[in-house]
């Protein structure tokens, strides 16, 4: 019903400062594209984008994007009535100055709509969903609900030289998510691990306001405050073995769960974060309970905590290569379950980190993948650090992939979903065939 529409308006002419700016040299022009409006709104940020899209199979040219975060600070966190009210008050502003900056008007409306429908606060993606409803009604396009973290998948293959091939491993990091995904099509997600409590960016974040951090994206600033402390400290931080707490600062922080043996690899491999924050917890309540951390003790205990979620993570990840990969000569029992794969994107607002993508580059053990003596590689795709956080471009790349791969598009009728699971991508209800 809509892709009349569409082709109808596909061949159009645009005229926009933004255009002019990042489009053609001279402007204006005529050209073979459609634009699509994306609106993020599924936690503390408000973003909007407007995407280009010429070809069908091509990388989407950004038009503009604009983004405002929360500010939560001060409330120790976000608080959903708080992020809920935040998008009312703002996305609207923000659709209005990206469509007067790339000209898309009444008269001269986006091909698409796309909105995060979920997973996310449920506040938050209604102000997103209840605005992008209004503006496919009013201009008469269709509209797409967008699975939060496709788009995540999505924008770290934006820019990369060479696009990973299915089979390939999508590793989330997020404030919501931490889950190793194998996609074999656009459509085909297999979570094949997932957290059993909280995710890595919200023990992160929550952490490290315990140790003294500040600042609203915790993460970044934990990265930063790590960043300045010298080398020579780091290593020594490094070698003090924290798995008990017989050490000079008498604090313990340990890998969560039991390392499996190699022949008792459980059926279910999973991560886990609460048990970072119980530890810093309790070590406050014991040692500083009502002062804070010394310079000293607080370089180490960020030091500490960076390194030793990070390592969780690749301890995971390696137990899980050994099941799922295919070299027998490592664990007997792997299930060959990872073969084809050759491409691992690392995706969120945790894989800005640089610390993380050079302990993964340096510390994953790939050769438990392939047969023993094949000579493969496994090529790593990080996104641009501006990609990793939430933004709309990756929402307007995944909805554009749902019109053209999978030919669906949104009933007016849909409604956000809070937890959404990525295999039941296409199964949840409201979507249209074209
Ligand atoms: P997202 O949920 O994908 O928007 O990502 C937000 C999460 O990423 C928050 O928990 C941040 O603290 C975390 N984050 C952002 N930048 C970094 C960084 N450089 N290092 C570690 N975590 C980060
Ligand atoms: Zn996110």
């Amino acid at each position: 019903m809509y892709i009349s529409q569409v082709l109808k308006n596909s061949l159009r002419y645009r005229n926009s400062s933004v255009a002019a700016e990042k489009g053609s040299i001279l402007g204006k022009c005529w050209r073979r594209s459609y634009y699509v409006l994306a609106i993020e709104s599924s936690c503390d940020d408000a973003c909007v984008a407007v995407l280009e899209q010429q070809g069908t199979n091509e990388v989407p040219h950004v038009v503009d994007e604009s983004k405002e975060t929360l500010k939560s600070a001060s409330r120790g966190g976000i608080v959903p009535t708080d992020a809920h009210e935040f998008h009312q008050e703002v996305l609207g502003k923000l659709v209005k100055k990206v469509c007067e900056r790339t000209g898309i008007s009444a008269s001269s409306p986006p091909e698409l709509v796309c909105c995060t429908r979920g997973p996310g606060l449920v506040g938050s993606l209604s102000a997103g969903l209840q605005l992008s409803k209004g503006l496919s009604i009013a201009w008469n396009v269709p509209l797409i609900g967008v699975h939060h973290m496709l788009g995540h998948i999505l924008a770290a293959t934006m820019s990369q030289a060479e696009m990973p091939r299915y089979p390939y491993l999508s590793f989330l990091c997020s404030g919501g998510h931490t889950m190793l995904v194998k996609l074999s099509s656009i459509a085909d997600h297999e979570v094949v691990a997932n957290t059993q409590d909280i995710a890595v960016g919200d023990c992160i974040d929550k952490c490290a306001r315990e140790i003294g951090i500040k600042g609203d994206m915790i993460g970044k600033e934990l990265e930063s405050y790590v960043n300045t402390i010298p080398l020579s400290l780091k290593k020594e931080f490094y070698s003090i073995d924290t798995r008990t707490p017989k050490n000079k600062f008498n604090f313990a922080l340990k890998l969560p769960l039991k390392r499996p043996k190699h022949d008792r690899i459980p059926s279910q491999v999973e991560f886990a974060f609460s048990s970072f924050l119980s530890s810093i917890r309790g070590y406050k309540d014991k040692y500083y309970k009502n002062s804070f951390f010394e310079e000293y003790t607080k370089q180490f205990m960020a030091c500490k905590l960076q390194e030793t979620v990070f390592d969780h993570l690749i301890d995971r990840l390696n137990i899980l290569f050994l099941k799922h990969g295919s070299n027998s000569k490592l664990y007997g029992d792997c299930d060959s379950d990872f073969e084809g794969i050759q491409d691992f994107i690392l995706s969120g607002g945790v894989a800005s980190n640089k610390r993380l993508r050079e302990k993964l580059s340096n510390e994953l053990k790939t050769e438990a993948l392939y047969l023993d003596g094949q000579e493969k590689v496994l090529r790593f795709h990080f996104p641009d650090i501006s990609a990793c956080t939430d933004n709309a471009v990756m929402i307007g790349l995944a909805g554009i992939r749902i019109f053209e791969d999978l030919k669906r598009v949104s009933d007016l009728g849909i409604l956000p979903i809070r937890k959404w699971p990525m295999n039941e991508l296409l199964t949840v209800t409201g979507w249209h065939r074209l």
